[in-house]
């Protein structure tokens, strides 16, 4: 765990919830310590699937001004736009609406990858200051949300999934500079409501990254377009879902160009 905050380096850091609590009130139905799915990769393994109490897990990674200052402002703005996704109801987005569910998407993501931390890590730890700095997402990258009829597990459906997708590859520059350029596929699915960050570096470059044949089923919150309804067509087979959280390898689409 981190000895000051991942956010803004300071000190002491205080214990966070990954998810936030008030995400409870999307399933009135199931107590806060239900367990529910986890699955997440890494370079060196198959997935590693397993099961947490998810809406009470904490990390202790940020400082109390962090956690008490815009994180708290950042859940209190989402809320209104996140909670009738999460059960399903159609929503009008806005631009305002998705720069705070764009925004909400990366800080989660984020935590999902303190959580989960991995060694080496499958974020560069910029991206939490560069969060904290801008308080939106970076233009490098892509924000896009769907729509999951829920799955049933052993237990009954899982309130809440995450997956981190993490893909590298070792290129050379045009006067054999070696360089790495990485995409991490971060999916988090909460109730009915997907959302799906796609962090890719190195930074400053650009990378085109759509769905594709999934674009029915894909609207894009960040970048910022015009007002429109949520959802698209429901992912409603695990095969389908599976695609869509990790572009680059289910379907063998080829790693991002230059
Ligand atoms: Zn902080």
């Amino acid at each position: 765990m981190a000895r000051s905050c991942v956010f803004c380096g300071g000190t002491p850091v205080t214990n966070e919830h990954v998810y936030p609590r008030w995400l409870a009130q999307g399933f009135p139905e199931i107590p806060p310590t239900e367990r529910a799915i986890m699955v997440s990769h890494s370079d060196h393994g198959g997935p590693r699937r397993h099961s947490g109490r998810l809406l009470t897990t904490q990390v202790k990674a940020v400082c109390e001004p962090c956690n008490s200052g815009w994180m708290s402002a950042l859940e209190g703005r989402v809320q209104p736009y996140l909670l009738p996704m999460i059960k399903g109801e159609i929503t009008e987005l806005s631009p305002e609406a998705q720069q705070v569910l764009a925004t909400w998407t990366v800080k989660t993501a984020l935590m999902c990858q303190v959580f989960h931390a991995q060694e080496p890590p499958l974020v560069p730890a910029e991206l939490f200051t560069d969060l904290y700095r801008d308080q939106a997402p970076a233009n490098e990258m892509k924000v896009f949300c769907a729509y999951r009829m829920q799955p049933n597990y052993l237990n009954g459906p899982s309130p809440i999934e995450h997956r981190s997708m993490p893909s590298r590859n070792r290129d050379r520059t045009d006067d054999g500079q070696e360089f790495e350029r990485w995409v991490t596929v971060v999916t988090i699915r909460i109730g009915y409501a997907v959302l799906q960050l796609v962090a890719a570096g190195p930074k400053g470059l650009r990378y085109e990254i759509g769905h594709g044949d999934f674009s029915p089923y894909v609207q894009t919150l960040w970048p910022l377009q015009e007002t429109f309804s949520w959802p698209p067509l429901a992912l409603k087979r695990i095969s389908e879902y599976d695609a869509f959280a990790d572009p680059f390898s289910k379907v063998k689409r080829p790693f991002p160009q230059l």
